[in-house]
């Protein structure tokens, strides 16, 4: 964050903030510099502004004597609490609600900020496109990102706290459980480029269907710039429903990134590794699109090309009308150049061809683009290669799971060759409603005897999966598809038969904690 000082009877945040009555003694602190925002007592570094929030068994108010013993700078009090006699004196920002006041402290931030801000959302790749977006566009600009998975309605206003004034580019990983929430994320981001990665069932438990888990996604339009791109998945017809309903901000544009050959973008020659996968661009002509307002500092946006004619953008309204499919590649909007990701799965080509399309739109070479791609940092426990002890290839994709994202990494194991024996270890998939159980089922069912040889369960829900697996293989290879009942006895099962030569897919929602079961296997 750049310093704010704090003047003789208000603090000096940005026009729009949410601190809302001054606190501070007539002549109280001049030339107080506050360097940094935290919500978190036992981090507060010296000069950060301390912003007690209050949950259900805590309350941050309780804190903020500590916080300056620690060498806070200043803290937000909420109005309605009585002011401890300790605190007196105290350099004291007075709000309604201090958890607002972040937010609006944030959006006010954002809005001084001349950096191209992306902002991710979708119910699959989020955290794994925002490190993708990040490389594409690092090569050539300097560019904050979301660190871990901070996507929330806390996360996101102090990772835009955080971003210095000479931030040139800032990917936001947007993250939600119910409607309204990416509404309050992308007013405070105010994204130039929009991303929804893809429609899944994640969340289906607090939406309820999935034509709502799509409204809540687009909700991310509410905030995009007039002129902004909006980047949506191709092979989601739900999206384009909902879009045609909506009016986008003005001059904001629409393009598509996926499988469907309508896709403005899509990827050809596709080579899946159990580590990585190479492919080809194939930019339709509406790709050529250029941002209008990348920032004027950005050298992307100096060597950026002209802008293709307005003619050549697609509305939303066309997006799902467009009959033809998009003609040959457009050489000029991405020339043929061979992108290789460090991660294995169609599903990260598919977020890949997201963060390409993103970094293209600010004017980032293709061969910049290609080459940040090539050496990203991606947040851990996605589709992640470790080796097991006896040598056997783990791939630990235990960060979460729900259905969509499962057939991604069956697809996955299903299309790698060399191995003695491929498994699938699967553990419940948590928030997905009423229908919990079919999906499992479902889930299971898609585990075709082609695809792996083997499906390991454990977790109550699991036993669905597992029966969805039984009867796919239909009685072939038996013992091939096992439930347990907890993980030890699951753990001990793969450790009686697994093999150097063999692939391990370990994959379950957060809560399952299936790291563990990947922590044993490297023992
Ligand atoms: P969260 O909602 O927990 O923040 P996320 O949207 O950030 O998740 P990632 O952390 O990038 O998602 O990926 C989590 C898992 O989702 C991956 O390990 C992979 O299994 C799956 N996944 C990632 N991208 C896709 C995709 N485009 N389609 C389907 N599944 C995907
Ligand atoms: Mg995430």
């Amino acid at each position: 964050m750049s310093s704010g000082r704090l003047g003789p009877g208000y603090i000096d945040v940005p026009e729009g903030a949410a601190p809302s009555a001054p606190a501070l003694p007539p002549g109280g602190w001049t030339d107080l510099l506050v360097e940094g925002v935290t919500t978190d007592s036992r981090r507060v570094g010296k000069g950060q502004l301390f912003v007690p929030l209050t949950g259900d068994s805590f309350d941050g108010h309780d804190y903020v004597e500590a916080a300056f013993r620690q060498g806070a700078a200043a803290a937000f009090w909420s109005l309605d609490r009585e002011l401890p006699a300790a605190l007196a004196g105290k350099p004291l920002v007075l709000v309604e609600e201090p958890l607002e006041a972040l937010q609006s402290l944030a959006a006010a931030y954002r809005s001084e900020l001349r950096a191209l801000i992306v902002g991710i959302t979708g119910s699959n790749g989020k955290t794994t496109t925002k490190d993708m977006a990040a490389a594409a566009l690092g090569s050539v600009m300097r560019v904050h990102k979301t660190a871990g998975n901070l996507n929330n309605h806390i996360g996101l206003p102090l990772t835009v706290l955080e971003l210095p004034e000479d931030a040139e580019a800032a990917v936001l990983e947007m993250g939600m459980s119910g409607l309204r929430e990416i509404a309050l994320l992308t007013s405070i981001a105010r994204p130039d480029i929009a991303i929804i990665t893809n429609i899944g069932d994640a969340h289906l438990l607090q939406l309820g269907s999935r034509e709502m888990i799509t409204r809540a996604k687009l909700e991310i339009v509410e905030g995009l710039r007039p002129g902004g791109l909006l980047l949506v998945s191709a092979d989601e017809p739900l999206i384009a429903a909902e879009l045609g309903r909506m009016t986008l901000p003005a001059g904001a544009q629409v393009r598509t990134f996926g499988a469907s050959p309508r896709s403005d973008w899509r990827a050809a020659g596709i080579e899946v590794g159990a580590q990585s996968c190479a492919f080809t661009v194939k930019a339709g002509p509406a790709a050529g699109f250029r941002l209008a307002a990348a920032p004027a500092k950005s050298p992307a946006a100096a060597a950026a090309p002209a802008s293709v004619p307005a003619e050549a953008s697609v509305s939303s309204s066309e997006l799902h009308s467009a009959a033809a499919p998009a003609e040959a590649a457009c050489e000029s909007c991405f020339p043929q150049v061979r992108i290789e990701i460090p991660v294995p799965g169609v599903h990260n080509v598919h977020n890949a061809l997201a963060a390409i399309a993103a970094a293209t739109a600010v004017g980032v070479p293709a061969e910049a683009v290609a080459s940040g791609l090539r050496s990203m940092q991606l947040t851990g426990m996605r589709i992640q290669p470790v080796a097991a002890a006896c040598g056997a290839m783990i791939l630990n994709d235990a960060y979460n799971a729900n259905p969509t994202a499962v057939r991604a990494a069956v697809d996955l194991v299903a299309g790698l060759t060399g191995y003695r024996r491929k498994w699938i270890v699967l553990s419940d998939m948590r928030e997905l409603g009423e229908t919990e159980e079919e999906l499992h089922r479902e889930t299971g069912a898609y585990i075709t005897p082609d695809k792996a040889d083997a499906v390991l369960t454990c977790g109550e829900l699991s036993a669905f999966t597992s029966a969805g697996a039984a009867e796919a293989f239909g009685g072939l290879a038996p013992g091939a598809v096992r439930h347990f009942d907890s993980q030890e006895s699951l753990i001990h099962a793969i450790r009686e038969e697994l093999d150097p030569r063999d692939l391990v897919l370990v994959k379950g929602s957060r809560t399952m904690h299936m790291e563990r079961v990947v922590e044993a296997l490297q023992r």
